[in-house]
């Protein structure tokens, strides 16, 4: 198939492995199965089932819809609802309700070899992909082949991903992180992956020792927690690249991890809609609090709220645009969100706040919605002050927001998970090292944030603490 490469090495998910021509044969099994369908959700265990039923998916021209295998009720009607797929994919075990299309056990099914790979057309919808929902109810996005191509072309040439790495994470399988360039970013660069089932610092640094892992890949809590272990981290110093993304990674644990591992870490950006967008690369500039510049055959653009153009001077913030060939097809069944977040001149607007300097490097502010404070005349980005306060040795977490201020509009709120330590303390510890309207006004220490499966932080769910 045109997506995944002639050739590479084998997959290994929680242990369990098999090599390509195998799982392969099986896809083929499963594309035989479900040839002609609309579209075809999977339970997206992090296991070979999963990987065997969505590149089943992908031969047969069928887009597959990952299902997040333990989302409530609620979160799977939505999006078998709303997706239309007329069967689940899944191992045999797995318990569908009577309410739910049927099963497709697909490891009942047997390898065919020479079997089937339909002549799919470059802009068919290979994925729809649920947004992580941070921000709102997941959205369907489409995502065509020849975007998957593009994104993934422009990765292995930006990280210098070839054969020759073995890719270690443990990622959930019902994302673009995990699922995109987690999975099908192996099989079409053609190197073997080890998934680790759990995306825990004590699995990768295992993977690292025993199986060679070069490239890694993580979301910002799981190198915080590397951070947090000095051995675990140390094991790692064998790697080639760590690579960051799906959150913004902290400066402090930036630090503490190039520390431990001898690896500036590479961050990346990117979102559902548009893959990734930018990145550090291999060679070359990694800077914390950074995420890179565009990838190979990327533009990108900052615009003020009435859609004017913002200079690129690395201070004044703007809404990120985007234009290239990674892009989504649009929302599914949503056909106003997809018009809107398209400008009159066919730029994606990302949503996401951020700075671009005269040398092309973007920091990412967060996103319009919840991480941009407007409090009295000031537009204050949460990050900057997440940041500060994590800069402290007694902050595990920290998230802020802007809550309703009768004087200022909104006021810098923080919610901390700390060890010993008071809110005024804390409030003083950032006064020291950012202006005085950036230092939060109201503390709040919490036991843990809300976090979704991505491990982002639900900011519309903090005031429930
Ligand atoms: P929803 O759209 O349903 O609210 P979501 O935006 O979290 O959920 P994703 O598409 O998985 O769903 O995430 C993309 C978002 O994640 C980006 O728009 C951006 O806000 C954030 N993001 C991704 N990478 C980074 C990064 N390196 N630094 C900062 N933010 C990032
Ligand atoms: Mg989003």
């Amino acid at each position: 198939m045109d997506l995944l490469g002639g050739t590479g090495g084998p997959v290994r998910i929680a242990g369990r492995e098999m090599p390509r021509d195998e799982l392969l044969g099986w896809a083929s099994a499963v594309a035989a199965e479900i040839r002609g369908a609309d579209a075809v959700a999977v339970h997206a265990t992090a296991s070979l089932e999963t990987v065997a039923a969505v590149v089943g998916g992908l031969l047969a021209g069928v887009p597959v819809v990952p299902l997040p295998p333990d989302s409530g009720p609620a979160e799977r009607a939505h999006i078998l609802g709303d997706s239309g797929a007329s069967l689940i994919l899944a191992g045999g075990r797995t318990e569908v309700s009577s309410t739910e299309p049927p099963l497709l056990p697909v490891d009942w099914l047997s390898p065919h070899d020479g079997g089937v790979d339909a002549e799919v057309a470059p802009d068919a919808t290979a994925l729809i992909l649920y947004t992580s929902g941070t921000t709102g109810a997941p959205k369907g996005v489409l995502v065509s082949r020849s975007a998957i191509a593009a994104g993934l072309d422009a990765l292995a040439e930006a990280w210098a991903w070839t054969p020759a790495d073995v890719l270690v994470h443990g990622l959930p399988l019902f994302h673009v992180h995990g699922l995109v360039l987690g999975v099908l970013g192996p099989l079409r660069v053609g190197s073997r992956l080890v998934h680790t089932g759990r995306p825990k610092p004590e699995l990768y640094a295992a993977a690292a020792q025993d199986d060679g892992g070069s490239l890694f890949f993580g979301v910002p809590t799981v190198w915080s927690r590397t951070a947090a272990d000095p051995s675990t981290a140390e094991a790692l110093r064998g790697a080639r690249l760590l690579v960051s993304g799906s959150a913004p990674l902290p400066v402090p644990v930036f630090e503490r991890l190039s520390a431990l591992t001898g690896h500036r870490p590479v961050e990346r950006y990117g979102m559902t809609e548009t893959l990734i967008t930018v990145s550090a690369r291999a060679e070359g500039d990694r800077r914390p609090g950074y995420v890179g510049t565009p990838l190979p055959g990327v533009r990108t653009r900052l615009a003020a709220e009435d859609g004017s153009p913002v200079p690129p001077d690395g201070e004044t913030p703007g809404e990120l645009h985007v234009r290239a060939p990674l892009l989504f097809k649009g929302y599914l069944n949503r056909p106003e969100a997809t018009a809107e977040s398209f400008t009159a001149d066919g730029w994606f607007r990302t949503g996401d706040i951020a700075t671009i300097g005269p040398d092309g490097w973007h920091r990412i502010v967060g996103r319009a919605s919840t991480d941009l404070i407007k409090s009295g005349g000031y537009r204050i980005g949460a990050g900057e002050i997440e940041n500060a306060l994590l800069a402290h040795p007694a902050v595990r977490e920290a998230a802020v927001v802007g809550t309703p201020h009768d004087d200022l509009g909104e006021q810098v709120t923080a919610y901390v998970v700390a060890d010993g330590i008071g809110e005024k303390q804390l409030i003083d510890f950032v006064a020291e090292r950012l202006s005085v309207h950036k230092r939060p006004r109201v503390v709040h220490l919490v036991g843990s944030l809300p976090r979704n499966a991505m491990g982002k932080v639900v900011k519309a769910r903090l005031g429930e603490l």
